[in-house]
């Protein structure tokens, strides 16, 4: 079965029309910058539960790469700024260790008030929305027949569909990534498009 034919029954699971677009707006008189950073832990939590749910069967053998469509798998840059294939399990596992991280140190996320953000927030916080991305992008292409059995995708749906709307609005995401290279397609592109077109996510 393919990607596109499992999901095609369920991709409006639990999806309103519209209502993406008003629950990414800053709120008033909340910063920018911590929206943003509230936003992104609150994705993290939710993708690292999914996550958690389906690590039995995301392991070496089943996903021996970071595969996101038939001829697309992600490639890691490990410390000497090489580009390596890794198990999906392992690139997630250093993509969500590296958040955490990230997430605990108060220079990069501060979370007292009145502790400045730094300069290089923006960019960080672009470098942790690519790298979340691939993680639902594997999910979507390798685990959504297991998504389905556990009745998640309506939760599933949202938290992605969300997660777009919200790359979108704070100019995080780039298209490219969410649709993959011409010869080498992501399946989340064909949810990309089909959202478009029912209205769900405003382009
Ligand atoms: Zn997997």
């Amino acid at each position: 079965m393919s990607f596109f034919n499992s999901i095609g029954p369920f991709v409006e699971a639990a999806l309103v029309v519209g209502n993406f677009k008003t629950i990414v707006m800053q709120p008033k008189h909340v910063d920018v910058m911590e929206w943003v950073a509230f936003n992104m832990f609150d994705f993290y939590q939710n993708l690292n539960l999914f996550y958690g749910v389906l690590t039995e069967c995301c392991t070496s053998q089943s996903c021996p790469a970071m595969a996101a469509g038939p001829q697309l798998n992600y490639t890691w840059i490990n410390q000497d700024r090489k580009s390596v294939q890794l198990p999906a399990p392992t690139y997630i596992d250093y993509v969500m260790t590296w958040v955490q991280n990230l997430l605990d140190d108060e220079n990069a996320f501060p979370t007292r008030s009145g502790r400045d953000f730094s300069p290089s927030f923006p960019s960080t916080i672009k470098h942790v929305y690519r790298q979340l991305l691939r993680v639902f992008a594997h999910l979507y292409y390798a685990h959504y027949p297991q998504i389905l059995h556990l009745r998640s995708e309506p939760h599933f749906n949202s938290l992605f569909a969300h997660f777009l709307a919200f790359g979108k609005e704070y100019e995080l995401l780039d298209v490219k990534d969410v649709k993959g290279a011409p010869n080498a397609p992501a399946g989340i592109g064909l949810l990309w498009e089909r959202w478009k077109e029912m209205g769900i996510l405003v382009s």
